[in-house]
């Protein structure tokens, strides 16, 4: 009897040494990161459905949204992707309202270019990943089999219709002193940030999901062009494994804290769905 009560009485002070230090120790833990997201608008060209959604027929065309997306929180300014500004791209798409992207997140945020920390490029595309050199200061993430796989150690492209030969150029000038290569599938690349592969919009494209006061959003840049491609469960009309596409949509509506937090990569009507601030400028989190 005796042995039990002092049991109890350590089993006491046990409890409550465990319960200090526990405290000390959540204490001692860094804030989990929580960013605000936005969407910014830096051009609109008019574009075919049957281009974006596998399995349309019809010939409806849409003003795409060119964006890019801003991550702002735990000490980090963090776009993902970097959208396009070099003039042959400009002559040969002739979109309209076109801004420099570094333009319009200053104009839409007051961010300027210089403050933006990282780059998450969520693939290799011109209109993605051109404006990458638009920001001195960031460090820049890719996907280690995207740019190995697009991008040789000279520059050179590897595998046509993947990268834009300047901006291969680009990335492997800028390679050693900036870029990151991701090695993979969910990566917490920055605290709060995870980004995931599997969506095959091209060799090895990826997402990003965020963690905001809303719970997680998912950038899905190109990996799901429209909010048609979730509502429908359609894949993207331009990729390398349709399956696999549809199976990467089906997980980003499940990592996000709503379906409604899947952002799409060029449909206009994420800035109506969320419509404030506006000019461009679409609050994700708010
Ligand atoms: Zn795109």
């Amino acid at each position: 009897m005796k042995r039990f009560v002092l049991t109890r009485r350590r089993g006491g002070a046990g409890l409550l040494l465990l319960l200090l230090l526990t405290g000390a120790v959540a204490a001692q833990r860094p804030p989990v990161a929580v960013y605000e997201v936005y969407a910014i608008q830096f051009a609109s060209a008019p574009y075919g459905v049957k281009n974006l959604v596998a399995g349309v027929t019809d010939s409806r065309s849409i003003d795409i949204a060119f964006t890019v997306w801003v991550a702002r929180g735990g000490g980090k300014t963090v776009l993902v992707d970097a959208g396009f500004y070099r003039d042959k791209f400009i002559q040969q798409w002739k979109p309209r309202d076109f801004v420099k992207p570094s333009e319009a997140i200053e104009r839409g945020l007051g961010i300027k270019a210089d403050l933006v920390t990282d780059i998450i490029v969520s693939h290799s595309h011109w209109d993605h990943m051109d404006g990458v050199d638009l920001f001195p200061n960031a460090r820049i993430h890719i996907q280690k089999d995207e740019y190995e796989y697009y991008i040789g150690p000279a520059g050179e492209v590897l595998h046509r219709g993947g990268v834009d030969p300047d901006d291969a150029k680009m990335m492997a000038a800028l390679k050693d002193a900036r870029v990151t290569l991701v090695n993979g599938d969910a990566q917490e690349i920055l605290p709060g940030i995870t980004v995931y592969t599997g969506g095959k919009h091209t060799f090895a494209s990826q997402y990003a999901a965020i963690n905001t006061r809303r719970g997680t959003v998912v950038i899905a840049s190109d990996n799901a062009y429209l909010y048609e491609n979730l509502e429908k469960h359609l894949a993207i009309a331009q990729t390398v494994d349709a399956e696999s596409n549809l199976k990467a949509q089906t997980r980003m509506l499940q990592l996000a804290a709503s379906p409604s937090l899947v952002v799409p990569g060029h449909d206009p009507a994420v800035f109506e769905r969320f419509p404030s601030p506006g000019k461009g400028v679409a609050r994700i989190d708010r």
